[in-house]
């Protein structure tokens, strides 16, 4: 095996996040616009499933955590979109020759619905990962009315990804 052409390593990486409701701010989840009467607090776009898909991503290649990348003392970043910050983490990717498998997701919300926009989400989200919809899982499950999450206070993400990157370890 020539050092031009190492064996690749898959390594998967993890993302949890949470956000508050606040009134007055749209609902953005995976990069789509949700009908629901609060949106989600934050610096950014407060979408919870991007940023949780983005720190599985820096995990997997073992760089530093969203909020390293993208701290919310940046005023550059004050609304700024979700999906604009995953596509400047898939440039980090790129820059460690990782390629991306897949992403698998749950949305633990006890409203609004996420179902119906599961399909557009993974559209969104297919165009700035560069992966088919069919790699990226999106699932949503409630508290059951239990914790922060059952009392809609907020709604609580997690993702895995999975990345293909270059063995320089062992190239043998
Ligand atoms: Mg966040």
């Amino acid at each position: 095996m020539s050092a031009a052409n190492p064996p690749m390593l898959p390594l998967t990486g993890l993302g949890y996040d949470v956000h508050p409701f606040v009134a007055g701010r749209p609902l953005i989840l995976g990069g789509v616009e949700i009908p629901s009467p609060r949106g989600l607090d934050g610096h950014s776009d407060a979408d919870v499933l991007c940023h949780a898909i983005a720190d599985a991503l820096l995990g997997a290649v073992g760089e530093k955590d969203i909020g390293f990348h993208f701290p919310n003392t940046d005023p550059s970043l004050r609304g700024i979109s979700s999906l604009e910050l995953l596509r400047r983490v898939m440039v980090v990717l790129s820059r460690h020759h990782a390629r991306l498998v897949n992403v698998d997701s749950t949305l633990v919300a006890e409203a609004p619905k996420i179902n119906p926009h599961v399909e557009a989400m993974r559209a969104r989200l297919s165009e700035v990962l560069g992966i088919s919809p069919a790699r990226i899982g999106i699932k949503a499950t409630t508290n059951e009315r239990m914790g922060f999450v059952g009392r809609e206070e907020g709604i609580a993400a997690l993702a895995v990804a999975t990345v293909l990157i270059p063995d320089q370890i062992s190239p043998l």
